[in-house]
């Protein structure tokens, strides 16, 4: 497909983000949109995430964020019509400290306060949620039951099909090399397929974001981090119908409905690294949190291990802004490890803001410049 001279708008990533804001501005009506994507659509982090969905924050923005996304997710087959995998089997939340617990449960105030019905289980009641369970060592749990996790090929394949019934077209194997400016503003990008006129760049690049926003002169306190995620054979479905997980115990694990056990964790320094390599530690260290959990699982085989990037900022809370000095740049990034559950809200709020409409979120908190004026946004229930 030839690219084209000119657009409206050219967004630079196919990723969650990437299509949901090209999905969304097309849907407000912004014609001539434009993604490039340097691989194939899904090829970056949310097609080597973990895909959980969660209601279940420590801040008011996360927690108003995180309803929005189940509310949204909840609706989405029909939005964009297509199955996306939805599975609200919940989120279990484990503590192994009394701390980390009084923590859990400061949350639960402040999510119960903003409509979200997250309840302290005991491990009896946890174990009826989650029948495969095994943590006498925990001191307590929470629980919301509007928690899941969705197929994030589907979704963002869902995403992708949307944009493209409302005129959108998707660029594949076209990366961009240059985003070019003149007197403050966006006035195009270089692909390495050619070069489009345009007035606003959307920088949706996932764990390249930080190359792409230097290309139009943003520097941003951003890294990527390499994250490891593995999934092993069938074991009956039901043997752990939530998405556990603990902070302090560092693990997310769910199981696909056909019964995979999927399960990943931080690495211990959090070092920089883009190299998408595989680790016999970590392989080692998760088949021992896995089974030590879910003993049910002793014996079977890991089928496949990946890894994938988390873009980190200082407060690992997204960067959704316009940039200070080049105007029509936009970026949406930074997401952490929850970019692909943010990533249907989150892309309906920058379309209006690029729309120069208000986002029914507020997301002004969430500009570059709170890095340096020490206004970072501190989240205790992050991974
Ligand atoms: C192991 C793991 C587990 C995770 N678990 C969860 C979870 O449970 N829940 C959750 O919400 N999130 C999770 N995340 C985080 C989530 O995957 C990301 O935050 C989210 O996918 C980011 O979406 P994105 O569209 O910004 O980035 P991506 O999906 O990475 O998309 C960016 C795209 O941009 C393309 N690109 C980059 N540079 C260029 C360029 N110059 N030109 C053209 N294209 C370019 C890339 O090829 C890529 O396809 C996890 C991540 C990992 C790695």
């Amino acid at each position: 497909m030839t690219l084209p001279k000119t657009a409206n708008a050219v967004i630079i990533g196919g990723g969650i983000q990437g299509c949901s804001i090209a999905y969304n501005l097309a849907k407000f009506g912004l014609r001539d949109v434009v993604v490039l994507e340097k691989g194939t659509v899904c090829s970056g982090s949310t097609g080597r995430c973990g895909a959980g969905i969660r209601a279940q924050w420590g801040t008011e923005m996360n927690c108003r964020f995180g309803l929005a996304c189940v509310e949204k997710f909840e609706q989405l087959h029909e939005e964009l019509g297509m199955d996306c995998g939805l599975n609200q089997g919940g989120y279990l939340l484990v503590a192994y400290q009394e701390s980390e617990f009084e923590q859990l449960k400061k949350n639960m105030k402040l999510q119960n306060s903003l409509g979200i019905d997250t309840r302290v289980v005991s491990y009896d009641e946890a174990r009826e949620i989650c029948p495969g369970l095994s943590a006498d060592d925990a001191v307590g749990f929470t629980y919301h039951a509007r928690d899941g996790h969705a197929d994030p090929f589907l979704t963002t394949y869902a995403y992708q099909e949307a944009a493209k019934r409302l005129g959108v077209v998707f660029h594949k194997f076209t990366e961009c090399t240059d985003v070019k400016t003149l007197n403050g503003k966006v006035v195009g990008v270089s692909t390495n397929r050619g070069d489009i006129d345009t007035p606003v760049v959307v920088n949706a690049a996932g764990g390249y974001s930080q190359q792409v926003a230097k290309m139009a002169g943003v520097d941003l306190p951003i890294f990527s981090e390499r994250h490891e995620i593995i999934i092993t054979e069938p074991v009956e479905p039901g043997v752990c119908p939530p998405m556990l997980m603990s902070f302090s115990g560092n693990y997310y694990i769910q199981q696909r409905p056909h019964g995979s056990i999927i399960g990943g964790c931080s690495p211990e320094d959090h070092p920089e690294d883009y190299e998408n390599g595989n680790s016999w530690d970590f392989l080692e260290k998760m088949s021992q949190t896995i089974t030590k959990l879910l003993p049910r699982t002793k014996g079977i085989r890991a089928v496949r291990q990946w890894s994938g990037l988390y873009n980190m900022t200082p407060d690992r809370q997204p960067v959704m802004c316009e940039a200070d000095n080049v105007k029509g740049f936009y970026l949406s990034v930074g997401y952490s490890g929850h970019g692909f559950m943010f990533g249907p809200v989150s892309g309906e709020l920058l379309a209006q803001k690029i729309l120069g409409q208000k986002p029914w979120i507020p997301i002004d908190q969430l500009h570059y410049s709170r890095f340096e004026k020490g206004e970072l946004l501190i989240e205790p229930a992050v991974v």
